[in-house]
Protein backbone atom coordinates (compact mmCIF):
# COMPACT_ATOMS: atom_id res chain seq x y z
CA UNK A 1 0.00 0.00 0.00
CA UNK A 2 1.34 3.61 -0.98
CA UNK A 3 0.18 6.93 -0.77
CA UNK A 4 0.32 9.23 -3.87
CA UNK A 5 -0.20 12.81 -4.61
CA UNK A 6 -1.48 13.57 -8.39
CA UNK A 7 -2.01 16.37 -9.52
CA UNK A 8 -3.77 17.69 -12.70
CA UNK A 9 -3.26 21.10 -13.93
CA UNK A 10 -6.29 23.31 -16.02
CA UNK A 11 -5.93 21.41 -19.24
CA UNK A 12 -6.38 17.94 -17.95
CA UNK A 13 -9.70 19.26 -15.79
CA UNK A 14 -10.89 21.66 -18.52
CA UNK A 15 -14.39 20.05 -18.75
CA UNK A 16 -16.61 17.14 -17.57
CA UNK A 17 -15.44 14.51 -19.86
CA UNK A 18 -11.83 15.40 -19.03
CA UNK A 19 -12.44 15.22 -15.25
CA UNK A 20 -14.59 11.92 -15.81
CA UNK A 21 -11.17 10.88 -17.74
CA UNK A 22 -9.50 12.34 -14.49
CA UNK A 23 -11.86 10.11 -12.24
CA UNK A 24 -11.01 7.03 -13.85
CA UNK A 25 -7.17 7.49 -13.43
CA UNK A 26 -7.24 8.22 -10.03
CA UNK A 27 -9.35 5.22 -9.50
CA UNK A 28 -7.27 3.52 -11.27
CA UNK A 29 -4.28 4.13 -8.28
CA UNK A 30 -6.60 3.77 -5.06
CA UNK A 31 -7.16 0.62 -6.31
CA UNK A 32 -5.55 -2.04 -3.65
CA UNK A 33 -5.80 0.09 -0.62
CA UNK A 34 -3.52 3.43 -1.80
CA UNK A 35 -4.30 6.40 -0.03
CA UNK A 36 -4.82 9.10 -2.84
CA UNK A 37 -4.67 12.78 -2.48
CA UNK A 38 -5.54 14.78 -5.38
CA UNK A 39 -4.58 18.10 -6.11
CA UNK A 40 -6.65 20.30 -9.21
CA UNK A 41 -5.98 23.18 -10.95
CA UNK A 42 -9.46 25.51 -12.22
CA UNK A 43 -10.83 24.47 -15.53
CA UNK A 44 -8.23 26.30 -18.55
CA UNK A 45 -8.45 29.83 -18.99
CA UNK A 46 -10.67 30.47 -15.47
CA UNK A 47 -8.22 31.62 -13.70
CA UNK A 48 -7.16 34.41 -16.54
CA UNK A 49 -11.37 34.87 -16.63
CA UNK A 50 -10.95 36.20 -12.84
CA UNK A 51 -7.75 37.91 -12.69
CA UNK A 52 -9.71 39.74 -15.69
CA UNK A 53 -12.35 40.68 -13.83
CA UNK A 54 -10.52 42.02 -10.96
CA UNK A 55 -8.08 44.11 -13.74
CA UNK A 56 -11.64 45.71 -15.39
CA UNK A 57 -12.80 46.42 -12.01
CA UNK A 58 -10.12 47.76 -10.61
CA UNK A 59 -8.86 50.09 -13.90
CA UNK A 60 -12.57 51.62 -13.19
CA UNK A 61 -11.20 53.96 -10.79
CA UNK A 62 -7.75 55.87 -9.58
CA UNK A 63 -5.76 53.38 -7.64
CA UNK A 64 -6.34 53.66 -4.06
CA UNK A 65 -6.84 51.20 -1.32
CA UNK A 66 -4.80 47.68 -2.32
CA UNK A 67 -6.91 45.03 -3.13
CA UNK A 68 -4.75 42.31 -3.20
CA UNK A 69 -6.35 40.07 -0.45
CA UNK A 70 -10.03 40.20 -2.54
CA UNK A 71 -8.03 39.20 -5.60
CA UNK A 72 -7.26 36.19 -3.78
CA UNK A 73 -10.46 35.49 -2.54
CA UNK A 74 -11.63 35.79 -6.24
CA UNK A 75 -9.16 33.75 -8.28
CA UNK A 76 -8.87 31.03 -5.93
CA UNK A 77 -12.65 30.27 -6.33
CA UNK A 78 -11.85 28.39 -9.60
CA UNK A 79 -9.93 25.14 -7.68
CA UNK A 80 -13.20 25.38 -5.68
CA UNK A 81 -15.21 24.50 -8.49
CA UNK A 82 -12.76 21.77 -9.84
CA UNK A 83 -12.00 19.94 -6.54
CA UNK A 84 -15.85 19.97 -6.00
CA UNK A 85 -16.93 18.39 -9.52
CA UNK A 86 -13.56 15.99 -9.13
CA UNK A 87 -14.70 14.72 -5.69
CA UNK A 88 -18.68 13.98 -7.42
CA UNK A 89 -17.05 11.85 -10.67
CA UNK A 90 -15.15 9.67 -7.96
CA UNK A 91 -18.25 9.08 -5.85
CA UNK A 92 -20.23 8.28 -9.02
CA UNK A 93 -17.71 5.54 -9.82
CA UNK A 94 -18.12 4.19 -5.95
CA UNK A 95 -15.32 5.89 -4.30
CA UNK A 96 -15.15 7.58 -1.82
CA UNK A 97 -14.11 11.25 -1.88
CA UNK A 98 -14.00 14.88 -0.68
CA UNK A 99 -13.34 18.05 -1.29
CA UNK A 100 -10.88 19.86 0.71
CA UNK A 101 -10.37 23.81 0.36
CA UNK A 102 -7.01 25.55 1.17
CA UNK A 103 -8.37 26.64 4.69
CA UNK A 104 -10.43 23.65 5.40
CA UNK A 105 -6.82 21.80 5.40
CA UNK A 106 -5.06 23.85 6.41
CA UNK A 107 -2.52 25.37 4.23
CA UNK A 108 -1.22 28.06 5.81
CA UNK A 109 0.96 30.84 4.32
CA UNK A 110 2.80 33.54 4.31
CA UNK A 111 0.81 37.07 4.27
CA UNK A 112 2.17 38.03 0.80
CA UNK A 113 -1.31 38.01 -1.43
CA UNK A 114 -1.20 36.32 -5.08
CA UNK A 115 2.29 35.20 -4.28
CA UNK A 116 2.24 33.51 -0.47
CA UNK A 117 4.51 31.28 0.46
CA UNK A 118 3.38 28.04 2.57
CA UNK A 119 4.35 27.87 6.16
CA UNK A 120 2.66 24.81 6.95
CA UNK A 121 0.18 22.19 6.18
CA UNK A 122 -1.37 20.31 8.50
CA UNK A 123 -2.03 16.91 8.23
CA UNK A 124 -4.01 15.76 11.66
CA UNK A 125 -7.54 16.13 9.58
CA UNK A 126 -6.69 14.87 6.10
CA UNK A 127 -4.38 11.90 7.07
CA UNK A 128 -6.95 10.24 9.33
CA UNK A 129 -10.06 11.03 6.44
CA UNK A 130 -7.64 9.68 3.56
CA UNK A 131 -6.87 6.46 6.27
CA UNK A 132 -10.11 5.42 6.61
CA UNK A 133 -10.17 5.28 2.67
CA UNK A 134 -11.48 9.12 1.46
CA UNK A 135 -9.69 10.24 -1.56
CA UNK A 136 -8.81 13.99 -0.57
CA UNK A 137 -9.71 16.01 -3.55
CA UNK A 138 -7.74 19.32 -2.43
CA UNK A 139 -8.11 22.48 -4.49
CA UNK A 140 -4.52 23.54 -5.54
CA UNK A 141 -3.15 27.11 -5.51
CA UNK A 142 -4.63 28.38 -2.20
CA UNK A 143 -4.23 28.52 1.04
CA UNK A 144 -4.73 30.45 4.33
CA UNK A 145 -3.27 33.23 6.19
CA UNK A 146 -2.40 33.93 9.85
CA UNK A 147 -5.92 36.39 9.75
CA UNK A 148 -7.48 33.86 8.19
CA UNK A 149 -8.13 35.54 4.58
CA UNK A 150 -7.58 32.95 1.58
CA UNK A 151 -3.97 33.58 0.10
CA UNK A 152 -3.14 31.98 -3.48
CA UNK A 153 0.70 30.84 -4.32
CA UNK A 154 1.07 32.53 -7.33
CA UNK A 155 0.37 31.57 -10.89
CA UNK A 156 1.10 28.09 -11.55
CA UNK A 157 1.10 27.68 -8.24
CA UNK A 158 -1.42 24.10 -7.98
CA UNK A 159 2.17 22.39 -8.59
CA UNK A 160 3.43 23.90 -5.84
CA UNK A 161 0.83 22.47 -3.71
CA UNK A 162 0.78 19.06 -4.88
CA UNK A 163 4.59 18.87 -3.78
CA UNK A 164 3.79 20.74 -0.33
CA UNK A 165 0.75 18.20 0.61
CA UNK A 166 3.19 15.37 -0.77
CA UNK A 167 5.99 16.13 1.68
CA UNK A 168 3.66 16.72 4.36
CA UNK A 169 1.70 13.19 3.57
CA UNK A 170 5.17 11.93 3.25
CA UNK A 171 3.86 10.58 0.13
CA UNK A 172 5.87 7.66 -2.09
CA UNK A 173 4.84 9.38 -5.00
CA UNK A 174 4.07 12.71 -6.71
CA UNK A 175 3.05 13.23 -9.78
CA UNK A 176 2.16 16.11 -11.85
CA UNK A 177 -0.16 15.18 -14.90
CA UNK A 178 -0.29 17.83 -17.70
CA UNK A 179 -1.18 18.40 -21.31
CA UNK A 180 2.40 17.17 -22.44
CA UNK A 181 3.99 13.20 -22.23
CA UNK A 182 6.98 15.08 -19.90
CA UNK A 183 9.89 17.35 -19.99
CA UNK A 184 11.20 18.20 -23.19
CA UNK A 185 14.48 20.04 -24.23
CA UNK A 186 12.48 22.72 -24.72
CA UNK A 187 8.83 23.98 -25.15
CA UNK A 188 7.44 21.34 -28.06
CA UNK A 189 5.09 23.98 -28.82
CA UNK A 190 7.45 25.78 -30.72
CA UNK A 191 10.22 23.40 -31.49
CA UNK A 192 8.24 20.41 -33.29
CA UNK A 193 11.39 18.05 -32.98
CA UNK A 194 11.77 18.65 -29.06
CA UNK A 195 12.76 15.25 -27.27
CA UNK A 196 11.13 14.20 -24.22
CA UNK A 197 13.84 13.25 -21.66
CA UNK A 198 13.80 10.51 -19.13
CA UNK A 199 14.77 11.97 -16.15
CA UNK A 200 16.01 15.86 -15.52
CA UNK A 201 18.45 16.87 -12.54
CA UNK A 202 16.56 19.07 -9.94
CA UNK A 203 18.92 21.95 -10.43
CA UNK A 204 18.15 21.99 -14.12
CA UNK A 205 14.69 22.01 -14.11
CA UNK A 206 14.94 24.21 -11.37
CA UNK A 207 17.04 26.74 -13.78
CA UNK A 208 14.39 25.72 -16.88
CA UNK A 209 11.20 26.63 -14.71
CA UNK A 210 12.96 30.25 -13.45
CA UNK A 211 13.83 30.81 -16.89
CA UNK A 212 10.05 30.36 -18.54
CA UNK A 213 9.45 26.78 -19.00
CA UNK A 214 6.42 27.23 -17.03
CA UNK A 215 5.98 23.09 -17.39
CA UNK A 216 6.29 23.21 -13.38
CA UNK A 217 5.99 26.17 -11.04
CA UNK A 218 9.75 27.33 -10.12
CA UNK A 219 8.72 26.86 -6.44
CA UNK A 220 7.52 23.62 -6.61
CA UNK A 221 11.00 22.31 -7.89
CA UNK A 222 12.46 24.11 -5.02
CA UNK A 223 10.08 21.99 -2.81
CA UNK A 224 10.91 19.23 -4.01
CA UNK A 225 14.77 19.40 -4.29
CA UNK A 226 14.82 21.16 -0.62
CA UNK A 227 13.32 17.54 0.00
CA UNK A 228 14.76 15.37 -1.95
CA UNK A 229 11.08 14.30 -3.33
CA UNK A 230 11.17 12.98 -7.43
CA UNK A 231 8.44 13.93 -9.08
CA UNK A 232 7.41 12.59 -11.98
CA UNK A 233 5.39 14.92 -15.00
CA UNK A 234 2.78 12.55 -17.30
CA UNK A 235 0.23 13.07 -19.43
CA UNK A 236 -3.03 13.19 -18.33
CA UNK A 237 -4.44 12.69 -22.30
CA UNK A 238 -3.33 8.87 -21.96
CA UNK A 239 -5.92 6.20 -20.98
CA UNK A 240 -5.65 3.78 -17.91
CA UNK A 241 -3.37 1.35 -18.21
CA UNK A 242 -1.03 2.76 -21.26
CA UNK A 243 2.39 3.22 -21.04
CA UNK A 244 2.71 6.10 -19.60
CA UNK A 245 6.13 6.82 -18.45
CA UNK A 246 6.97 10.68 -18.23
CA UNK A 247 9.93 12.08 -16.79
CA UNK A 248 11.21 11.50 -13.36
CA UNK A 249 12.86 15.00 -12.21
CA UNK A 250 15.31 14.01 -9.36
CA UNK A 251 19.07 14.05 -7.75
CA UNK A 252 21.33 14.75 -10.32
CA UNK A 253 23.39 11.07 -9.71
CA UNK A 254 20.11 9.43 -10.89
CA UNK A 255 19.99 11.20 -13.94
CA UNK A 256 21.21 9.10 -16.85
CA UNK A 257 22.40 11.24 -20.12
CA UNK A 258 25.95 12.74 -20.81
CA UNK A 259 25.14 15.86 -21.99
CA UNK A 260 26.40 19.67 -21.82
CA UNK A 261 22.89 21.46 -22.55
CA UNK A 262 20.19 19.77 -21.47
CA UNK A 263 17.30 22.60 -22.24
CA UNK A 264 16.59 25.93 -23.93
CA UNK A 265 14.09 27.76 -22.52
CA UNK A 266 11.86 31.10 -22.88
CA UNK A 267 10.15 34.37 -21.34
CA UNK A 268 8.47 36.63 -23.03
CA UNK A 269 7.72 38.63 -19.59
CA UNK A 270 10.36 40.34 -19.53
CA UNK A 271 11.25 44.32 -19.96
CA UNK A 272 14.37 46.37 -20.40
CA UNK A 273 15.12 50.02 -19.06
CA UNK A 274 17.89 51.81 -20.16
CA UNK A 275 18.99 54.26 -17.90
CA UNK A 276 21.21 57.21 -19.98
CA UNK A 277 24.14 59.37 -19.03
CA UNK A 278 24.47 57.89 -15.73
CA UNK A 279 27.18 59.12 -13.80
CA UNK A 280 30.26 56.71 -14.12
CA UNK A 281 30.90 56.62 -10.43
CA UNK A 282 31.16 53.93 -7.39
CA UNK A 283 27.44 53.39 -5.94
CA UNK A 284 25.29 55.06 -9.06
CA UNK A 285 24.11 50.78 -9.24
CA UNK A 286 23.33 50.69 -5.82
CA UNK A 287 20.99 53.60 -6.00
CA UNK A 288 19.42 52.33 -8.78
CA UNK A 289 18.92 48.69 -7.60
CA UNK A 290 17.40 50.77 -3.99
CA UNK A 291 14.97 52.68 -6.18
CA UNK A 292 14.09 49.05 -7.76
CA UNK A 293 13.57 47.30 -4.19
CA UNK A 294 12.00 50.13 -2.73
CA UNK A 295 9.19 49.72 -5.60
CA UNK A 296 9.19 45.91 -4.73
CA UNK A 297 10.56 45.49 -8.41
CA UNK A 298 13.22 42.41 -9.10
CA UNK A 299 16.02 43.13 -11.24
CA UNK A 300 17.10 40.28 -13.71
CA UNK A 301 19.68 41.18 -16.31
CA UNK A 302 22.22 43.67 -15.80
CA UNK A 303 24.64 45.15 -18.10
CA UNK A 304 26.82 48.35 -18.14
CA UNK A 305 28.44 50.44 -21.01
CA UNK A 306 30.85 52.91 -20.11
CA UNK A 307 32.31 55.90 -22.40
CA UNK A 308 35.48 56.73 -20.64
CA UNK A 309 35.49 60.21 -23.07
CA UNK A 310 32.87 61.65 -20.63
CA UNK A 311 32.75 59.13 -17.44
CA UNK A 312 29.23 58.43 -18.02
CA UNK A 313 27.53 54.85 -18.67
CA UNK A 314 24.30 53.74 -19.66
CA UNK A 315 22.78 50.89 -17.62
CA UNK A 316 20.77 48.36 -19.20
CA UNK A 317 18.73 45.81 -16.71
CA UNK A 318 15.45 43.58 -17.27
CA UNK A 319 12.12 43.87 -15.08
CA UNK A 320 8.94 41.53 -15.08
CA UNK A 321 6.36 42.95 -17.97
CA UNK A 322 3.66 43.56 -15.22
CA UNK A 323 6.25 45.58 -13.31
CA UNK A 324 7.40 48.19 -16.10
CA UNK A 325 5.29 51.20 -15.31
CA UNK A 326 5.73 50.55 -11.85
CA UNK A 327 9.57 50.57 -12.11
CA UNK A 328 9.56 53.37 -15.13
CA UNK A 329 7.18 56.16 -12.39
CA UNK A 330 9.83 54.90 -9.72
CA UNK A 331 13.20 55.85 -12.17
CA UNK A 332 11.61 59.15 -12.51
CA UNK A 333 10.65 60.01 -8.81
CA UNK A 334 14.68 59.03 -7.93
CA UNK A 335 15.86 61.01 -11.31
CA UNK A 336 17.40 63.48 -9.38
CA UNK A 337 19.05 61.75 -6.70
CA UNK A 338 20.82 59.07 -8.78
CA UNK A 339 21.65 61.10 -11.79
CA UNK A 340 21.03 60.10 -15.46
CA UNK A 341 19.55 62.52 -18.10
CA UNK A 342 16.98 59.84 -19.86
CA UNK A 343 15.11 56.88 -19.79
CA UNK A 344 14.57 54.40 -22.96
CA UNK A 345 12.12 51.31 -22.19
CA UNK A 346 11.19 48.31 -24.89
CA UNK A 347 8.72 45.59 -23.39
CA UNK A 348 9.28 43.50 -26.81
CA UNK A 349 11.62 41.14 -25.85
CA UNK A 350 12.60 37.96 -24.91
CA UNK A 351 14.47 35.95 -22.83
CA UNK A 352 16.70 32.87 -24.17
CA UNK A 353 18.29 30.51 -21.96
CA UNK A 354 20.59 27.25 -22.34
CA UNK A 355 20.51 25.27 -19.36
CA UNK A 356 22.87 21.97 -18.33
CA UNK A 357 24.73 21.09 -15.57
CA UNK A 358 27.50 19.88 -17.75
CA UNK A 359 28.36 23.66 -18.13
CA UNK A 360 30.49 23.30 -15.22
CA UNK A 361 32.55 21.50 -16.79
CA UNK A 362 32.58 21.70 -20.55
CA UNK A 363 33.94 25.12 -22.43
CA UNK A 364 32.50 25.93 -25.91
CA UNK A 365 28.80 26.48 -24.75
CA UNK A 366 28.87 30.76 -24.95
CA UNK A 367 30.51 29.81 -28.47
CA UNK A 368 28.24 27.58 -29.66
CA UNK A 369 25.48 29.82 -28.66
CA UNK A 370 26.59 33.04 -29.60
CA UNK A 371 27.01 31.59 -33.30
CA UNK A 372 24.14 29.79 -33.50
CA UNK A 373 22.26 33.54 -33.09
CA UNK A 374 24.83 35.20 -35.15
CA UNK A 375 24.13 33.00 -38.36
CA UNK A 376 19.99 33.91 -37.93
CA UNK A 377 21.60 37.45 -37.54
CA UNK A 378 19.78 37.96 -34.49
CA UNK A 379 21.07 40.22 -31.88
CA UNK A 380 21.92 40.03 -28.61
CA UNK A 381 21.16 42.99 -26.07
CA UNK A 382 21.85 41.42 -22.78
CA UNK A 383 23.29 38.50 -21.17
CA UNK A 384 23.56 36.79 -18.22
CA UNK A 385 25.46 33.78 -17.30
CA UNK A 386 25.49 31.41 -14.16
CA UNK A 387 27.29 27.96 -13.67
CA UNK A 388 24.80 25.80 -15.62
CA UNK A 389 22.92 28.54 -17.59
CA UNK A 390 23.19 31.16 -20.07
CA UNK A 391 20.67 33.95 -20.66
CA UNK A 392 20.65 36.38 -23.66
CA UNK A 393 17.71 39.03 -24.21
CA UNK A 394 16.79 39.58 -27.74
CA UNK A 395 13.69 41.23 -29.72
CA UNK A 396 10.67 39.23 -29.57
CA UNK A 397 10.00 38.91 -33.09
CA UNK A 398 13.02 36.00 -32.88
CA UNK A 399 11.94 34.12 -30.52
CA UNK A 400 10.85 31.37 -31.72
CA UNK A 401 13.72 31.45 -34.72
CA UNK A 402 16.20 30.94 -31.55
CA UNK A 403 14.78 28.68 -29.39
CA UNK A 404 15.00 26.45 -32.34
CA UNK A 405 18.49 27.76 -33.75
CA UNK A 406 19.78 26.90 -30.30
CA UNK A 407 17.97 23.54 -29.58
CA UNK A 408 19.51 22.51 -33.00
CA UNK A 409 22.92 23.78 -32.26
CA UNK A 410 23.17 21.91 -29.19
CA UNK A 411 21.68 18.51 -30.67
CA UNK A 412 19.29 18.80 -28.67
CA UNK A 413 16.56 16.59 -30.93
CA UNK A 414 19.15 13.20 -30.83
CA UNK A 415 19.64 11.22 -27.53
CA UNK A 416 22.60 11.37 -26.21
CA UNK A 417 25.19 8.40 -25.03
CA UNK A 418 24.28 7.30 -21.56
CA UNK A 419 25.95 8.78 -18.99
CA UNK A 420 29.31 6.45 -17.88
CA UNK A 421 30.78 6.97 -15.04
CA UNK A 422 34.45 7.65 -13.66
CA UNK A 423 36.27 3.79 -12.78
P1 LIG B 1 -0.92 22.63 -16.43
O1 LIG B 1 -2.15 23.36 -16.81
O2 LIG B 1 -1.07 21.15 -16.47
O3 LIG B 1 -0.32 23.10 -15.14
P2 LIG B 1 0.96 24.20 -17.96
O4 LIG B 1 0.34 24.88 -19.13
O5 LIG B 1 1.23 25.01 -16.75
O6 LIG B 1 0.11 22.91 -17.60
O7 LIG B 1 2.34 23.52 -18.40
C1 LIG B 1 2.38 22.66 -19.52
C2 LIG B 1 2.91 23.42 -20.74
O8 LIG B 1 4.26 23.79 -20.51
C3 LIG B 1 2.99 22.59 -22.00
O9 LIG B 1 1.77 22.61 -22.71
C4 LIG B 1 4.14 23.23 -22.78
O10 LIG B 1 3.70 24.06 -23.83
C5 LIG B 1 4.84 24.11 -21.75
N1 LIG B 1 6.29 23.88 -21.70
C6 LIG B 1 7.23 24.86 -21.71
N2 LIG B 1 8.45 24.37 -21.68
C7 LIG B 1 8.32 23.02 -21.63
C8 LIG B 1 9.26 21.92 -21.58
N3 LIG B 1 10.57 22.13 -21.56
N4 LIG B 1 8.76 20.67 -21.53
C9 LIG B 1 7.42 20.45 -21.55
N5 LIG B 1 6.49 21.43 -21.60
C10 LIG B 1 6.93 22.71 -21.65
N1 LIG C 1 -5.23 28.08 -11.65
C1 LIG C 1 -3.98 28.71 -11.28
C2 LIG C 1 -3.34 29.36 -12.50
O1 LIG C 1 -3.91 29.31 -13.58
C3 LIG C 1 -3.03 27.77 -10.59
C4 LIG C 1 -2.55 26.60 -11.43
O2 LIG C 1 -3.14 26.30 -12.48
O3 LIG C 1 -1.56 25.97 -11.04
O4 LIG C 1 -2.31 29.96 -12.38
MG1 LIG D 1 0.91 24.76 -14.69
Amino acid sequence: MARIVMKFGGTSVANLERIRHVAGLVAEEAKGGNEVAVVVSAMSGETNRLVALVDALDADSDKGAAIEDEYDSIVASGEQVTSGLLAIALRRRGLKARSWLGWQIPLRTDMAHSKARIGEIESSAIGPSMAAGNIAVVAGFQGVNVEGRISTLGRGGSDTSAVALAVALKADRCDIYTDVDGIYTTDPRIAKDARRLNRIAFEEMLELASLGAKVLQTRSVELAMNYNLPIRVLTSMADVGDHNPGTLVCHEDETMEERVVSGVAYSRDEAQITLLRLKDAPGMVAKVCRAMSEANVIVDMIVQGISRSDNSANLTFTVGKRDLDKALSALKTAQGEIGFEGIKSDSDVTKVSVVGIGMRSHTGVAQTMFEALAERNINVEVIATSEIKISVLIDSEYTELAVRALHSAFDLHTTPAPKVSAP
